[in-house]
């Protein structure tokens, strides 16, 4: 008796049901051997693949309630990139970051420090719309956030002005409330990108007392900038 025999009889006595590798291999086999996984890093991605690999992303749940992902848009050379949190429902009906009610008053509040909208690069923590415009979860963040670093590493911005609590706490990595982010000069990135944070202009629209602070913010970022530039 061989030793296949007699492990065989063996399971056979302790009533273990046995599985026979086929001698032939099967589709499932063949389909298995040229299996190769999908790349998951994004480090490498030109704008066009980037662009591809968020359009086809369903990395998170985001995409089955998507009308479309939101990549982001303006100047692919820009010195100002800015981050906001995620699509509302106008941007993922028009595919266009900061397009709604808050996305004019983002647009004014570039324009009150020089900053034509077309003249940066606008994009945002999330590509997709969370159902009901509910917070980012940690999970989608997760697989989202490297669209945004090979982002920044493509732009390389000189500066990134980050809107609201969910985009600055999720870029700075913390948990630390908006209000003592403001003021600094913070990094984000393989590229140490200097971030200034300030108020969502959703909030400052719920909240307009609120504008005096966060126009303190973009002279911050304006006189921030301008001394980068200097030092550069
Ligand atoms: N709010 C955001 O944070 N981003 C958008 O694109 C729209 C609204």
């Amino acid at each position: 008796m061989t030793d296949e025999q007699r492990r065989a009889r063996y399971l056979d006595a302790l009533g273990i049901e046995q599985w026979v590798r086929r001698a032939m291999p099967t589709e499932l086999d063949r389909v298995e051997a040229n299996f190769v996984p999908p790349a998951t890093s994004t480090d490498e991605l030109d704008w066009t693949a980037l662009r591809a690999c968020v359009k086809a992303c369903e990395r998170c749940g985001l995409h089955q309630t998507r009308t479309q992902t939101v990549f982001g848009v303006g100047d692919t050379e820009a010195h100002w990139m800015v981050v906001g949190e995620a699509p509302g429902a106008e941007e993922d009906r028009q595919g266009e970051p900061f397009v709604g009610a808050a996305g004019q008053l983002l647009t004014a509040m570039l324009a009150a420090i020089d900053l034509p909208r077309e003249s940066v690069f606008i994009a945002n923590i999330l590509k997709c719309r969370p159902p009901d415009n509910r917070d980012p979860r940690p999970e989608e963040v997760a697989e989202c956030l490297p669209y945004l670093h090979r982002q920044v590493s493509l732009v390389r911005p000189r500066i990134i002005l980050a809107f609201g609590r969910v985009a600055a706490q999720n870029l700075l990595g913390t948990d630390t409330p908006l209000g003592k982010l403001r003021g600094a000069v913070h990094r984000f990135g393989a590229l140490n990108t200097p971030v200034i944070v300030t108020y969502h202009p959703a909030y400052l629209l719920r909240s307009p007392g609120e504008k005096r602070k966060a126009w303190e913010d973009l002279k911050f970022a304006r006189q921030t900038y301008s001394e980068l530039l200097l030092g550069a």
